[in-house]
């Protein structure tokens, strides 16, 4: 008998019980996550970070060693003075004091201009500095990145900058000054490894033969994986599932991805997710991204990832007929799926259509600043159209999640009327059950994938403006049902008349 498979979207649970977990920490080591990238590859710069360091905003150039501890931030324009030259710049509106950072970290990056690079550090840190240099081509196991022979580009210089309560590193590359503001003391806990971390991107020259991206990126792109010590290898052979903390991680372009079950898998992996992202991004079409790669755990078994999940706090729900495939966690910002899964739920539940779902939150959630203001049948109507697609060729490629679809069309034809009436979703951010995942998937092709130019024109905006911190429904209305409610009068007409036409459409017009 085929188990009734939920894929459960667990940001919504999650995002109720926040207050109660502001901190979300694992109990002990057994399931440790290792640090996240930052990478900024407009501005040509990287750092890496612990797990637990928290973006305030994804467009903020911000973070914070505990969530929450900033509070919301607001921002004002002000003019400096920096060396004789007035100079307007975006400052957080929220200090403690004249003098405080709002932040534990402040990344920053600008055109040099004829400012010193102690100017400009003095600048973001908000008071004068005392500095040093900073050997940016330091020979360190740690430092493999600022390497001539791996590719580390030439003529970059960087400065320390200490005061009693922060520390700057302020790294010169071509005509950019890029670095961290940090709260704290040099010997902070971590602050000098996230320094250390800190790379300069090579920049592609046409003609010659330079690769772009992190170091660790292009150990990707060359075959290569990490381990648990940090050491690259290329997988060969057979290997064994290990203990999570003994797995092994890679870094693409736009991805970080840890697992236990062969390193071999995680370069499969990063492949598809690439895919993916380009998948998305096509839909999207986002002039620019936050500076995050996106966050992967994949483990090996069931047991395994509610064994992970429960340490950091996240229940899961398993058994009684139905399994949980993964989820997409806002509150870690990070993405939690296994291998089994497919073995547990079946061809339409591998690892790779968890992935092609719950990515689509991700994405969906950083491209949009963190909205909490999306409705449910959006959300999961976008997930639902990319979560039976094919990687072919190295491509991503959508398919129709017939399934669900014909499930609803015999619905349908039976009662003649939609599961739940457009109203009902609209303003719904909550649960919705098995069979509803059909009909948000058609609400959504109705309105974006089905309406041509239009409709992804629409998409465009109404995800700007849920970017822009808009509440969903009202968004929605105004972008998506604006010609409807002119058309019929007013919005109760519209709605109706959207249900009419949506059962029409599912019917009719709804094929693989
Ligand atoms: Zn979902």
């Amino acid at each position: 008998m085929r188990l009734a498979i939920l894929l459960i979207f667990a940001s919504l649970a999650l995002h109720a019980g926040d207050s109660a977990q502001d901190k979300p920490q694992a109990k002990d080591g057994t399931w440790a996550m290792r640090w996240r990238v930052w990478c900024d590859a407009e501005n040509g710069f990287a750092f890496r970070h612990p797990y637990e360091w928290w973006m305030p905003g994804m467009y903020d150039n911000a973070l914070d060693r505990q969530r929450g501890q900033g509070g919301t931030l607001t921002k004002k324009e002000e003019t400096v003075v920096i060396e004789g030259k007035k100079v307007t710049m975006i400052v957080p509106a929220r200090r403690r004091s004249e003098n405080d950072l709002d932040r534990d970290v402040l990344v920053f990056s600008e055109m040099s201009g004829e400012a010193t690079i102690d100017a400009l550090g003095d600048k973001h840190a908000k008071i004068p500095l005392r500095w040093e240099d900073f050997d940016y081509y330091r020979k360190d196991p740690t430092r493999p990145h600022a390497e001539a022979k791996a590719g580390a580009p030439e003529g970059v210089t960087a400065r320390l900058g200490v005061a009693e309560d922060r520390c700057v590193l302020a790294v010169r590359h071509g005509g950019r000054t890029s670095g961290l503001v940090m709260a704290g003391k040099t010997d902070r806990e971590h602050t000098k490894a996230v320094f250390d971390s800190f790379e300069i991107l090579p920049i592609p020259v046409k003609g010659k033969k330079i690769a772009a991206g992190t170091w660790r990126e292009r150990q990707f792109r060359s075959g290569m994986v990490f381990n648990a010590d940090g050491k690259t290898l290329a997988p060969k052979g057979k290997y064994k599932p290990v203990r999570w903390t003994d797995g092994w991680e890679i870094e693409t372009e736009h991805f970080h991805i840890s697992g236990q079950t062969s390193p071999t898998r995680l370069l499969q992996h990063g492949a598809y997710y690439e895919a993916l992202y380009k998948a998305y991004a096509d839909v999207y079409e986002p002039e620019r991204m936050p500076p995050v790669k996106f966050e992967v755990h994949i483990f090996d078994l069931a047991k395994d990832f509610v064994a992970g999940a429960g340490a950091w706090g996240i229940p899961v729900s398993m058994g009684g007929g139905s399994i949980t495939g993964g989820f997409f966690v806002p509150s870690l910002l990070s993405l939690w799926v296994y291998e089994e899964s497919g073995q547990l739920g079946g061809d339409d539940f591998t690892v790779e259509h968890v992935s092609a779902h719950e990515c689509s939150h991700m994405f969906l959630h950083v491209a949009c600043n963190g909205s909490n203001h999306v409705p449910t049948w959006i959300n999961e109507g976008l997930a639902v159209y990319f979560e039976s697609g094919k990687f072919k060729n190295g491509s991503f490629v959508t398919a129709f999640p017939r399934e669900r679809v014909e499930r609803l069309q015999s619905i349908y034809s039976d009662t003649n009327r939609m599961l739940m009436k457009p109203d009902w979703y609209l303003d719904h951010k909550g649960h919705i059950d098995a069979l509803q995942y059909g009909e948000v998937y058609a609400m959504v092709h109705f309105w974006v994938f089905g309406a041509g130019k239009e409709g992804k024109t629409r998409f465009h905006t109404f995800w700007k403006a849920l970017r822009g911190g808009e509440e969903g429904n009202l968004a929605f209305e105004r972008i998506f049902m604006e010609t409807m409610i002119k058309t019929k009068g007013n919005r109760e007409a519209a709605i109706r008349a959207w249900e009419a036409e949506m059962l029409t459409y599912v019917k009719k017009k709804l094929k693989g």
